[in-house]
């Protein structure tokens, strides 16, 4: 079979497990080949469908995620190894860079602290955004750390970038200027779609009953981690920015919020007001 009926076919086949079937199947293919989609649209729809393709279409019809499938996501200007037991970036998140960007402009923080970094997703885009800056991801989870090494090393971040494997905040000291933070937000028995139910890790997802658990036990502590002029990019979930900012909301602390491309209260920016 040439590529071009090996696509259509499990476009087809993945109708049921995907809205966008055949840019998966694409996707898939082009992971298959080792070649970037468009190449192989442009180029290659006539080859022979190469065997491996088959046993991608079928993991994915049982909704694996394409970033677990092919091991890589792009998030900001970087792409991330990804997979099993980490949660895979999504482009809400790049809200928290846009907000930092717009607080510290080309100049850039010099320091960054990254809680539940996982792959890296938000430190290390921050750390190619500013290449002055350097920083600190923690993650409870050995699996996090295990892929945050691997993206470290193929960014060429070494000299910039450690991680900590801890508890949020427990053991930290010192101050930052930009602290970036997406935590675990969705409430405990939501339905979530079968490719993030089945797939993505639970640790990373599930905060509590009311979704809050995490922002509860950071709201105290968040002030003493930032540097004079620092802020704090928190992520929320859909819906809970007014319970969010009440939790983080103190004197001396001043809140923003930004909305993500679809004009959903995204990101809370926490700041200490000047003496
Ligand atoms: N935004 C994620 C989702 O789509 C949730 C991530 C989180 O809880 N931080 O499910």
């Amino acid at each position: 079979m040439r590529l071009r009926e090996a696509i259509a076919a499990a476009a087809a086949r993945l109708a049921q497990t995907s809205g966008t079937s055949r840019l998966d199947a694409e996707l898939l293919m082009a992971h298959a080949l080792g070649v970037e989609r468009d190449t192989m649209l442009l180029r290659h729809l006539d080859d022979p469908a190469p065997v491996a393709f088959d046993g991608l279409v079928e993991r994915r019809a049982a909704h694996e995620p394409i970033a677990y499938i092919t091991g890589r996501r792009a998030f900001w200007t970087i792409e991330l190894a990804v997979g099993l037991g980490v949660l895979i970036p999504r482009p809400d998140s790049e809200t928290l860079i846009e907000a930092a960007v717009a607080h510290f402009g080309e100049q850039g923080p010099a320091t960054i602290l990254d809680l539940g970094t996982g792959p890296g997703s938000l430190l290390l885009a921050a750390l190619s955004q500013w290449p002055d800056a350097c920083g600190l991801g923690v993650d409870r989870s050995e699996r996090a750390r295990g892929y945050f090494e691997t993206n470290v090393a193929a960014l060429g971040l070494e000299d910039r970038a450690r991680f900590r494997l801890g508890d949020w905040i427990d053991g930290l000291e010192d101050q930052w200027d930009l602290i970036l933070c997406n935590p675990p937000y969705v409430e405990s028995g939501d339905d979530l779609p079968p490719d993030v139910a089945l797939w993505e890790p639970d640790g990373a997802l599930f905060a509590g009953a009311d979704g809050l658990d995490d922002y509860r036990r950071l709201a105290p502590h968040l002030g003493r981690l930032l540097a004079p002029g620092g802020i704090a990019c928190v992520e929320i979930g859909a819906g809970q920015e007014e319970k969010v900012l009440s939790l983080f909301k103190k004197s001396g602390v001043s809140i923003e919020s930004r909305s993500d491309l679809k004009g959903i209260a995204r990101c809370l920016i926490i700041g200490l007001d000047p003496e």
